[in-house]
């Protein structure tokens, strides 16, 4: 049985943020979306979830500088807890962003990869990516920044496992999100 941890660095929003995107509105929503979906399926995998409470402006979570926030400290004993029952975890990161002005051409769901050699992907994302343009769901597969510390830190040793970051379109309707959280569980199941 497989571990998945989903998280949400960036979903709590607040009334008093400073003007701009400081929260992944459907970020929360989406996770639940898939740990439903997988809950749904027995005996495919156990699930996790981390939700931020700390406002981004105060602290991103998804950087470096907040790796020693509760938050992070959690997904890392999550995820050592697996590792001392045996089992490997993968490590989900979830986000939202708003259709309007987003700079990489607004797809429905759209995969960061952190792979830090350019031109080079690892191979579970562009699984994703291909199973969710079979599946009709206009999918990107864009290089992400190495500020994008979550997947990175799981990335590395001592960790190498599975961590993957995907972006949802904030203006995706339930049904449309619910077609993307199957095919995520497909993946999931393919891993
Ligand atoms: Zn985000």
């Amino acid at each position: 049985m497989k571990s998945v941890v989903l998280v949400t660095p960036h979903s709590l929003c607040t009334k008093d943020a400073p003007p701009g995107h400081w929260c992944d509105s459907a970020s929360l929503p989406a996770a639940l979306c898939v740990r439903d979906e997988l809950n749904r399926r027995s005996g495919i995998a156990d699930t996790h979830l981390v939700e931020s409470y700390t406002p981004r402006y105060l602290c991103d979570l998804n950087r470096p500088q907040c790796r020693d926030r509760p938050f992070r400290k959690r997904i890392r004993e999550i995820v050592d807890g697996e590792k001392r029952s045996g089992r490997d975890a993968m490590v989900l990161d979830v986000h939202s962003f708003p259709r309007e002005g987003a700079d990489w051409g607004a797809g429905e769901l759209v995969v960061l990869d952190v792979h830090p050699s350019t031109g080079t992907w690892y191979r579970y994302n562009v699984d994703l990516v291909r199973m969710l343009r079979e599946g009709g769901i206009d999918a990107k597969l864009v290089k992400g920044s190495q500020m994008n510390d979550i997947t990175v830190e799981f990335n590395a040793p001592p960790y190498e496992i599975v961590a993957t970051l995907i972006e949802f379109d904030e203006s995706s309707t339930d049904s449309k999100r619910k077609e993307i959280c199957f095919i995520i569980s497909d993946w999931v199941t393919s891993l």
